[in-house]
């Protein structure tokens, strides 16, 4: 059976290593959509080599740019929100590849998730601001969700050795960040440059940002608990610097798997893609031998105070984490701007989880509202300290 795939937001990152995987996996995989916002030369590039019968331009102002450059591909283009939603639950689409970075793309994801698509989540918006929503409906539709973030898929990968109800807690490791070790008084000081120099990870800014905040870990903990039905309290952070073992599970017989690989996001996305089989991929073998050896530490909550809300936002579920993810994107373009400092970044998504009045069940107008809340939240309050 040949898998025909959707990829929302083809030319970021995790969309074109998806490509390079499909195109490794041979003709058993084939690309059905394609989607992008703004790189219309790289999305003609792509529509020509893995020719899907359907493309979404998400940004109208650049469609007749795009068509010029499609010249006489044969495939039909569809535009804006609707048409994404459209590809997601097209009845050619087996597979949804969810890439795109932030709330752009939930609209369309509930869409797939309503038409009983497998879906492939590689961003942490999805199920950091939906997750409620997004389960319930997938769940109702017998939709599967898969985790391509690579802590959630290591954690999905050592699940398939025990049952469910056999699991005694979900270990999610995390490299730690610039700021590892660092004190409260260093922190207190930290400039853009510090922050933004990670030790392990070349990535983009609000992404290193997040890392040294450990705000990433935060929103990984409430991705967690979504995806695998368990509660904040079941699911441990633990530092390992060296990025080795992506994640771990511990079983009550005191067994603790862990998947280990090379940190290259081929691999969770191939996993999503061949699952339950495994295939060999492009992704290079691991040598634990010069590696030589593996440390881990607690995190100290008390100077990564995004984490301990994490855990806090996790517990109080409804809006609270849209308005915490939305709190922190908005506080991170303050600080890349250089209007505020690093710690003011988690004083600002407190000041709007303090305010904001969580709505229980909510919908997905009310999650998208309360994102809106928290951006302009951040905006009023720096103009109010200002
Ligand atoms: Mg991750």
């Amino acid at each position: 059976m040949v898998k025909r795939i959707a990829i929302l937001g083809s030319t970021g990152s995790i969309g074109k290593s998806a490509l390079r995987v499909i195109e490794s996996l041979g003709s058993d995989y084939k690309v059905a959509a394609l989607s992008a916002h703004n790189n219309i030369k790289l999305l003609a590039e792509q529509v020509k080599k893995f020719k899907p019968q359907v493309v979404v331009l998400t940004n109208p102002e650049k469609l007749d740019e795009f068509k010029k450059l499609l010249g006489n591909t044969q495939v039909t283009i569809l535009i804006g929100s609707k048409g994404l939603s459209a590809a997601g639950s097209d009845e050619n689409v087996d597979v949804v590849i969810a890439a795109i970075v932030g709330a752009a793309g939930l609209e369309a994801i509930l869409a797939a998730a309503k038409a009983g698509k497998i879906l492939a989540i590689a961003n942490k918006e999805p199920l950091v601001i939906a997750g409620q929503l997004l389960t319930k409906i997938a769940a109702e539709n017998n939709a599967k969700i898969l985790p391509v973030d690579s802590e959630h898929s290591a954690v999905f990968q050592a699940l398939q050795a025990g049952d469910a109800k056999e699991v005694s807690k979900i270990i999610l490791t995390a490299s730690g960040g610039p700021f590892r070790g660092a004190t409260k008084e260093q922190i207190q000081n930290a400039t853009i440059e510090q922050a933004l120099a990670h030790p392990t990870w070349n990535m983009g800014k609000k992404i290193t940002v997040d890392s040294a905040t450990m705000m990433n870990k935060a929103l990984e903990v409430i991705e967690a608990k979504w995806l695998f039905d368990t509660p904040a309290e079941k699911i441990e952070v633990l530092v390992h610097p060296e990025s080795i073992v992506h994640s771990m599970v511990e079983f009550v017989d005191g067994s603790v798997i862990a998947q280990l690989s090379a940190p290259d996001m081929c691999l969770p996305i191939q996993y999503a893609l061949t699952f339950p089989h495994r295939v060999k991929g492009i992704t290079n073998h691991l040598e634990l031998e010069k590696i030589g050896s593996l440390t881990f530490e607690k995190p100290d909550m008390d100077i990564f105070r995004a984490l301990k809300l994490g855990y806090q936002v996790a517990k109080t579920g409804g809006s609270a984490a849209a308005v915490f993810n939305a709190a922190n994107e908005a506080a991170v373009e303050e600080f890349l701007a250089g209007n505020i400092k690093f710690v003011n970044i988690v004083e600002l998504i407190e000041n709007c989880l303090e305010k904001h009045s969580v709505k229980k069940d909510a919908t997905l107008e009310e999650l998208l509202f309360a994102d809106k809340w928290a951006r302009n939240e951040v905006k009023e309050c720096l103009n109010r300290v200002m």
